[in-house]
């Protein structure tokens, strides 16, 4: 309850006095984004490269060699699944890489660096200790923060809307209308609507939908099979007491009290630093319902970032503010480096109108093409007389070498976002159905470049500043 919360504030708020008079800032970053984005494989990467500063030259402090020692801690938070580094890592560098098993919940993982402040020259005694704590969340939870302002007949209205017309939904719609909202509550019916709601949402996700609520029923964790989970959206109905609807509506406010409140109070309020990952070739490739969907659910998503908006949020959230946010379109390393900034337009022209809405109640943006971890090499080649970059890797379904080209992104966002006013989209047509990588063994040769695409310069933008 409430005292219990207050209480954890004021402990919460004196141990980082405590932490603040010893001189040991920390900065807790989030890393969010829908399944998929690149979320694990990203912070595994970014550890991994700042353990081994060699590879960050876009980190100030650690091409200056300002961070002389890097290492693991144990985390603050002590009931929060610890973000399972090790495994992760191995995964992607043992002698067989495969990509390490994808988020499912939140985790954390504490690392501690030890930096020498700028124009410092060298002695030990004058170094500082910065401790980074990396938070991992599915994106698909904030997008629940929508929830909170919405009664069960308005959410109904506006998930059966978007089901409507949605092939993914076809099973719920035929349970929904053997259903009579208003007969006595049953279980086994609740169960199997919502099983066919959960599967609906899943395959949406699959086709490439992302405003997919409640988040929770995608990934649900422990609370599989519990009352907070098993209810769906109804058409408007009487409600009478004791009936299906009525359950539901109840379900749907303890889904919104017990599981989305909890969350953004414990987690989320307490971010400083923010990381959006985003699978924009992923979306381009599905198509344009798709990539609109995704612009929607970003919107939905980055109103979690602006609490300003409401003085019901403000409460929610507290006065803490996420002073930088990174929005990073991931898996760059699909495309030659030439269409590296068309990507990058993409990814802000995806969060423009959230933008211009508020300007992220006074937080730094940037938007980036990255890839926490390259898989391919580029090279160049001449197909049917015409000049193409393309990028070479190691195929997942056939473990053979290949040279591909995803296809050409368009100079203007407008052409992908607003297809109808610009005349003919283009969409990655090319060989992008066909690029499943496998992670790239670390054997990228010198003037290859990094491991990575400009994650350096994503940590740069998320960190730098902190680390003077
Ligand atoms: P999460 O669900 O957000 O944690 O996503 P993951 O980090 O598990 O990434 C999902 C999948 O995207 C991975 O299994 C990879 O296939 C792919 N992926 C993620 N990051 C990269 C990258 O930097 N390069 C390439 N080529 N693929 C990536």
């Amino acid at each position: 309850g409430t005292i219990a919360d207050a209480v954890g504030r004021q402990i919460e708020g004196a141990a980082r006095g405590v932490s603040g008079l010893l001189f040991e800032p920390v900065i807790r970053l989030g890393v969010t984004g829908l399944s998929r984005a690149g979320k694990t494989v990203f912070i595994t990467s970014l550890v991994a490269n700042l353990l081994d500063r060699g590879r960050m030259p876009g980190l100030e402090a650690a091409q200056s060699g300002r961070i002389e020692a890097a290492y693991l801690q144990p985390q603050p938070d002590d009931t929060v699944p610890r973000f399972d580094f090790e495994t992760h890592l191995a995964a992607l560098t043992g002698p067989a890489p495969h990509w390490p098993e994808s988020t499912r919940s939140v985790s954390e993982l504490r690392l501690s660096l030890k930096v020498r402040p700028k124009g410092m020259l060298g002695g030990l005694s004058g170094l500082r200790t910065v401790h980074l704590d990396i938070v991992d969340y599915p994106g698909e939870w904030l997008l629940d923060l929508g929830l909170l302002e919405q009664d069960f007949a308005g959410w109904s209205a506006e998930a059966l809307a978007r089901a409507e017309k949605r092939p993914e939904a076809e099973a719920f719609r035929a349970r929904l209308a053997t259903i009579d909202p208003d007969a006595p509550l049953s279980e086994p019916q609740a169960a199997a609507l919502a099983r066919d709601w959960t599967a609906y949402l899943k395959d949406a996700r699959e086709a490439g939908y992302s405003d997919c609520t409640p988040g929770r029923f995608l990934l649900p964790g422990d609370l599989e099979g519990s009352p907070v989970l098993t209810f769906a959206p109804l058409p408007p109905s009487q409600a009478p007491r004791g009936s299906l609807a009525r359950e539901c509506a109840r379900r749907f406010e303890a889904y919104k009290a017990q599981v989305v409140k909890p969350f953004f109070r414990a987690h989320f309020a307490r971010i400083d630093r923010q990381v959006v990952l985003v699978d924009v070739l992923g979306a381009i490739h599905a198509g344009p319902a798709a990539l609109e969907d995704l612009r929607q659910a970003m919107t939905g998503i980055l109103g979690a970032f602006r609490p300003g908006r409401s003085a019901f949020l403000s409460t929610l959230l507290g006065t803490r503010r996420v002073d930088r946010i990174l929005f990073a379109a991931t898996k760059a390393d699909h495309l030659h480096h030439e269409q590296h900034d068309r990507l990058a337009a993409i990814m802000a022209a995806l969060v423009a109108e959230a933008r211009r809405r508020a300007d992220f109640a006074g937080a730094r943006t940037q938007a980036m093409a990255i890839a926490a971890l390259r898989a391919t090499v580029e090279e160049r080649r001449s197909v049917d007389g015409v000049d193409l970059g393309l990028v070479r890797g190691i195929l997942l379904d056939t473990g053979r070498q290949a040279a591909l080209h995803p296809g050409d992104l368009p100079e203007d966002p407008a052409a992908l976002l607003h297809p109808a006013r610009s005349g003919a989209a283009q969409w990655l047509g090319g060989d992008y159905g066909v690029m499943r990588f496998a992670p790239a063994p670390l054997t990228l040769r010198p003037g290859e470049g990094p491991p990575h695409i400009r994650l350096d310069r994503a940590a740069q933008f998320l960190l730098g500043d902190r680390l003077g």
